[in-house]
């Protein structure tokens, strides 16, 4: 019976050590948390958004980074496969606007308890507290030659012998699994440490950065906003002439700049690029209008408030903290009596109506981010099995890896997906 250890108990690692356990390994999962699934407890919301029911292609569709590593993990642990076993152990899931699949009750901690039934079900051990600082390791005495056909040119001089914890504790095993996490939120647990250990065996991480992140504008004019949140508005993101992202829904203005959905799933398509530059962010705060539409709106607003100010005159088009904005990007002066305003005026404020404009200026922390873009390298991964091209016996599974997805449970249906086929392989005898 092959000795299996799985380093981290998230949503990776709970689905690899029950994967490897049910291929009959004997399987010790390590957790270095007082609780297993510390960061799946505050997922959507605390409601866990645990997969996508769309079909997979779709959900191929929404990962971001490297999704054709991902064909055979998507083929052995579908999204019907995750929903299946999280329902056969006691947790009903519904599933809502845009296929996201939530726990009917909607209690993250429903997931968790369905996952633990899981693991026991499986006779899977588990030690909370236990941080692992080392993957044991020992020369290969005849070099593994599955090397060559994975593209790598040197084939595996190692294989992992067990692991080693902070405290100096060692497991023998076969194989190890290794489902640290990302460096999103790292009080949940995921710090970084394991993309060191990979490091230290000889794996590439790549450069790593947060994304599903809230972003930074540099005028004041945004977190003069902060706290209002806005519905049914579009938002485009330039580098200089060029499109380069576009979305309709819900976003917030807040002390740093902006946030909220659309935002977040900007952040994943135009992070790279603002790490370099400044992009423009405009904000269509009437997409359903035409310009000529609004003009006639605006000059039926207008023709109620002949006499009054300008900055007076727009409560039934614009919430009262945008008004301010708005009318400074439309470039007329407040305290303009709305009856001398001129039809290019009137333009101008059309324009500022369906384009308000802010410089965005990077992208916020680490401690604020969904997930992480970057991680160990897939090239160095197998991608049929999870295991590593540089040691034997060491696999990778979950957000530690070099993948990450748009918002909508797809990131978690990495973490399963990835999880299963490591445990599954990891625990199947050569
Ligand atoms: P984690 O879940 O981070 O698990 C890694 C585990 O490894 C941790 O428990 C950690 O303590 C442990 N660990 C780390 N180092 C060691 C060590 N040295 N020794 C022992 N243990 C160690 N995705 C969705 O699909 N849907 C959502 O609704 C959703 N909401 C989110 C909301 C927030 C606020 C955040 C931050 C993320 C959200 N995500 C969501 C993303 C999703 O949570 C992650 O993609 C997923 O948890 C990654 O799973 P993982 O197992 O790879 O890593």
């Amino acid at each position: 019976m092959k000795k299996v250890i799985v380093i981290g108990g998230g949503a990776a690692g709970m689905l690899a050590a029950q994967a490897a356990a049910e291929a009959g390994a004997r399987v010790t999962l390590l957790e270095k948390n007082e609780k297993l699934g510390k960061k799946l407890f505050i997922t959507g919301k605390g409601r866990c958004n645990l997969t996508n029911a769309a079909d997979m292609q779709t959900v191929m569709a929404n990962v971001m980074s490297n999704p054709r590593f991902l064909y055979s993990a998507f083929s052995e642990l579908t999204n019907r496969d995750i929903m299946k076993r999280v329902e056969d152990n006691g947790c009903p899931l519904k599933t809502e606007r845009g296929s996201r699949v939530f726990p009917v009750s909607d209690h993250s901690s429903d997931v968790i308890a369905a996952l633990e039934r899981g693991l026991r079900k499986a006779g899977v051990r588990w030690e909370l507290g236990a941080d692992a600082a080392e993957i044991l390791t020992e020369e290969l005495s005849v070099p593994a030659d599955d090397a060559g056909a994975s593209g790598m040119n040197s084939a595996p001089l190692r294989k992992v012998t067990g692991v080693k914890t902070a405290d100096g504790k060692k497991y023998a095993a076969d194989a190890v699994i290794l489902a640290t996490g990302g460096l999103s939120y790292a009080t949940t647990g995921s710090d970084g440490k394991g993309h060191k250990i990979a490091a230290s065996l000889g794996h590439r991480v790549t450069d790593m950065y947060p994304s599903l992140v809230p972003l930074v504008v540099k005028e004041q004019g945004a977190a003069e906003m902060q706290g209002l949140s806005l519905k049914n508005i579009e938002i485009a993101v330039y580098d200089g002439k060029k499109e380069k992202y576009r979305e309709f829904g819900e976003m917030l203005f807040t002390h740093f700049g902006v946030s909220g959905p659309v935002i977040l799933s900007a952040s994943a398509v135009i992070g790279p690029l603002l790490r370099k530059k400044e992009l423009k962010l405009c904000i269509d705060l009437k997409p359903a209008l035409t310009e000529e539409q609004l003009d006639q709106r605006i000059l039926r607003d207008f023709s109620e408030n002949l006499n009054r100010e300008l900055r007076n005159s727009l409560s039934a088009l614009l919430p009262a903290k945008m008004i301010p904005e708005v009318i400074a990007q439309s470039g007329i002066a407040p305290e303009r009596r709305v009856h001398d305003i001129t039809r290019e005026e009137r333009a101008a404020l059309v324009r500022a109506l369906k384009k308000l404009t802010f410089t965005l200026i990077g992208l916020r922390g680490y401690n604020e981010a969904v997930i992480t873009k970057g991680g160990v390298s897939v090239k160095e991964v197998n991608p049929s099995t999870m295991e590593s091209k540089k040691v034997q016996g060491l696999y990778f599974a979950g957000e530690l890896l070099d993948l990450d997805a748009m918002t909508g449970g797809f990131n978690l249906q990495i973490a399963w997906s990835t999880g299963y086929l490591a445990g599954k392989s990891a625990a199947a005898e050569e």
